[in-house]
């Protein structure tokens, strides 16, 4: 146009248009980063991060709290690679994964412990009401209990990591029930927090 040659067609000019426009709208997710993206926390604020590619296809992280503003490039390998890393620190003292703690007993589950106590050494024993205290006592100390799935899976978790520290599945499996935020700090500094911790370490 305007006296210079055309040097491409028109329709290798609308096919790259359209390569370009695939490339800005088709956002990958890498599936390895998404159980971090849902565990992603600005180490600034403690507001959830999100990741975006918006610059030219390089990964950022972005603090969704518009006051804070703390957002940081980092590549999806780089990210993946610090994660797994803390994990590794992590699976080399499995004493340092917390487990939920049991409940103590309830007062009433202990009193109704203590009157069947007393029952049982009395003289003339009513088995109906034995057997409503019995089944009382149960239901106290059932109905205080935590949900022992979660601490069953960490013990045997533990089990696991002792043997194969480095067990890649092994390692996720760790991420999966026992980390509950990635902290990402200014610098792209990764770390990870544990249940009923609420400040970022390790
Ligand atoms: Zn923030």
């Amino acid at each position: 146009m305007d006296g210079y040659p055309q040097l491409v067609t028109d329709e290798e000019f609308l096919a790259v248009r359209l390569r370009r426009g695939e490339q800005n709208t088709y956002a990958p997710y890498p599936s390895e980063i998404i159980p971090i993206r849902d565990k992603a926390v600005c180490a600034l604020c403690g507001e959830k991060m999100a990741r975006d590619i918006k610059s030219h296809g390089r990964p950022r992280w972005r603090c969704k709290n518009p006051e804070c503003g703390g957002s940081v490039y980092l590549d999806d390998s780089i990210i993946l690679e610090r994660v797994v890393q803390k994990l590794k620190v992590l699976a080399h003292s499995p004493a340092c994964i917390r487990l939920p703690k049991a409940a103590p007993a309830s007062t009433d589950a202990l009193r109704i412990e203590n009157e069947l106590a007393l029952c049982f050494n009395r003289a003339d024993i009513n088995p109906e009401y034995m057997k409503t205290l019995i089944m009382a006592a149960a239901a106290e100390r059932y109905a205080g209990l935590n949900d022992p799935t979660p601490a069953h899976r960490l013990a045997l978790l533990r089990q696991k990591l002792e043997l194969e520290p480095e067990n890649e599945e092994t390692l996720w499996e760790l991420f999966e029930s026992a980390v509950t935020h990635v902290c990402i700090g200014k610098g792209g500094e990764i770390s990870l927090s544990q249940k009923d911790q609420k400040e970022c370490a390790s």
